[in-house]
């Protein structure tokens, strides 16, 4: 489950945002942009976050996740599409120099704390 690996990484970012001289601190919300490439499974990553965040701030956070379209960009006429699935063939000029710009990326945009 490559989730737990995610979540991991998540955590430590997170934990490393929180401000040092706070006291007590609690995350009561994360805010997630995950792309539709990067294969996250929602519900995985909610159960793997309330194994690891157990007894840390993060205890008990609310994932909201935001899901990225994958994105396309040619290279030759820089046309840009969003697809469901990777296509790596330009629909306009049909050149084969596409790039994928978007759709692989987990990050947090923001996260909330609880007031002290
Ligand atoms: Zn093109």
């Amino acid at each position: 489950m490559h989730e737990m690996g995610i979540a991991e990484q998540l955590v430590k970012i997170a934990m490393d945002s929180i401000p040092e001289d706070m006291s007590d601190p609690k995350v009561e919300i994360l805010n997630l942009r995950i792309g539709k490439l990067a294969s996250v499974v929602e519900h995985s990553l909610t159960f793997c976050f309330e194994i690891i965040t157990k007894d840390t701030p993060l205890e008990n956070v609310k994932l909201m996740i935001e899901s990225v379209p994958v994105k396309i960009h040619c290279k030759v006429c820089h046309l840009e599409w969003e697809v469901d699935n990777p296509m790596f063939k330009c629909p306009d000029c049909e050149e084969g120099e596409v790039e994928m710009i978007s759709g692989r990326q987990i990050e947090i945009i923001s996260m909330e704390l609880a007031d002290a």
